[in-house]
């Protein structure tokens, strides 16, 4: 099967908005009075403020409107889904199509970085002490909030490096290293300290609350969800989605290693497996799920750039077994309204449906000086929301700690 645009793995998807671009696109935005993009973002990043910075070329103000509102700014204007947020928002839809914010917030967040401004300052000590458990989205919001307003945060996380699913799951074609690098560093920039490689046991966590004033939990779902009782799930070339970014992310799949790819599952996660494995040199990927192709959980940006890539997509078909000797060989399906059946050849087999917590920490409680956020509490979103939860919770802690 050829496929239709070639994206060696990790370049970028999305090309940026130079000067020109971006003053042309902000020209557009109506000017609105009472901005409705600016009530739908959950991180509480006014867009209608920052396009009115870029269109008067006070491109440092539009950097402060973001990053003074998301920590995560350079990250979220990247793989916020923002065509259900923001830009559906956008009054420009009734008129022609909105305004593209998530691409002028780049724009805003390249400049931050191009003439080094240094946007966020560090509080005056306050006395007090968090540790943050985690260092994804939501803990890193937490830390930014606490840290401006004085408190000392350390953030340990098991990973080698900051970002959690930003670092080790998104594809690095939607979401660069550098743009990453770029946030982490505006979080150190305010004192907050990282201890990496440091796996948080439930007795550790304990530990750590006697000694800080309060601790956020903010592990995510790090484990990865299987079809119970799916015959076959053992075979070598099997795997589930999170190991199989992570490998790719920490380069340890070669190219064109993986053959045939057959990836069962239909929503953003599934997508980004697939373009992932087109990008690693595989030429027949197949994407099969259980919804039809209109009730399909992916956004349709993910699922079109998935396909743009060569993916083939077969919905309303579940997975009944995985056949193969020792190494899976492919997977038989069965469609939903029970009327045909296939078998697909298949050198790797890449399970993508869904994440839960781990176990040591599915059963940690909100309370005391123990708080909870991010995918943890509500069960898997984006990051864009989990950046909101943290926001929230270190409004709490705050408030609990009497700063
Ligand atoms: C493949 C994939 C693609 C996605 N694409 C998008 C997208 O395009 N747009 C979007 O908005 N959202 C997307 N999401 C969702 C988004 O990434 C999450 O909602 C967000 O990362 C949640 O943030 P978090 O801080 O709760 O958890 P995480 O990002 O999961 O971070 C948790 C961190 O805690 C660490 N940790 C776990 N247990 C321990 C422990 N015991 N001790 C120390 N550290 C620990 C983990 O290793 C990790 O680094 C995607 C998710 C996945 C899985
Ligand atoms: S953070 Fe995301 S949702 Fe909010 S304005 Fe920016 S792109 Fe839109």
């Amino acid at each position: 099967m050829p496929k239709t645009r070639q994206l060696p793995y990790g370049e970028k998807a999305e090309p940026a908005l130079n000067i020109r671009l971006a003053m042309e696109e902000a020209s557009r935005c109506l000017l609105c009075d009472d901005a409705p993009c600016s009530r739908d973002c959950p991180a509480g990043t006014d867009p209608g403020k920052f396009i009115r910075s870029i269109r008067f070329r006070n491109f440092k103000g539009a950097a402060m409107t973001i990053r003074e509102n998301n920590i995560l700014g350079a990250c979220c204007a990247e793989i916020c889904p923002r065509e259900r947020l923001c830009e559906k928002a956008c009054s420009r839809c009734g008129i022609d199509k909105p305004i593209q914010i998530g691409r002028l917030q780049a724009f805003a967040m390249e400049q931050e970085k191009l003439f080094g401004m240094k946007i966020l300052e560090k509080g005056a000590p306050c006395g007090k002490k968090v540790a943050c458990i985690g260092a994804g989205p939501s803990s890193l919001a937490v830390a930014s909030e606490l840290a401006k307003k004085g408190v000392d945060v350390t953030i340990y996380d098991e990973n080698e490096k900051a970002g959690g699913v930003l670092r080790y799951g998104i594809t690095p074609s939607r979401l660069s290293d550098e743009t990453i690098d770029q946030d982490i560093a505006a979080v150190e920039g305010l004192g907050v300290k990282f201890v990496m490689n440091h796996r948080v046991s439930a007795e550790e966590l304990a530990k750590l609350a006697a000694e800080n004033d309060a601790v956020y939990v903010g592990v995510g779902l790090s484990a990865s969800k299987m079809i119970p009782n799916m015959k076959g799930a053992d075979k070598k070339g099997v795997t589930t989605a999170l190991p199989f970014l992570r490998a790719a992310r920490t380069g340890k799949i070669a190219q064109g290693s993986l053959g045939k790819v057959v990836i069962v599952g239909g929503g953003d996660v599934a997508m980004d497996c697939a373009s992932t494995a087109l990008q690693l040199g595989s030429k027949d990927v197949f994407v099969t799920f259980i919804e039809t192709r209109e009730n399909m959980p992916a956004s349709q940006k993910e699922l079109f750039y998935a396909v743009d890539l060569g993916a083939s997509i077969i919905p309303a078909f579940k997975p009944l077994e995985v056949v193969g000797d020792d190494a899976v060989k492919g997977v038989k399906l069965a469609s939903m309204d029970g009327a045909s059946s296939m078998e697909l050849a298949a050198d790797t087999v890449i399970f993508a449906v869904g994440q839960k917590a781990t176990d040591d920490y599915k059963a940690v409680k909100m309370g005391g000086k123990i708080w909870i956020g991010g995918d943890l509490l509500n069960g898997g979103q984006t990051v864009v929301a989990a950046v909101s939860i943290g926001k929230g919770m270190a409004k709490a802690i705050a408030e609990a700690l009497k700063i």
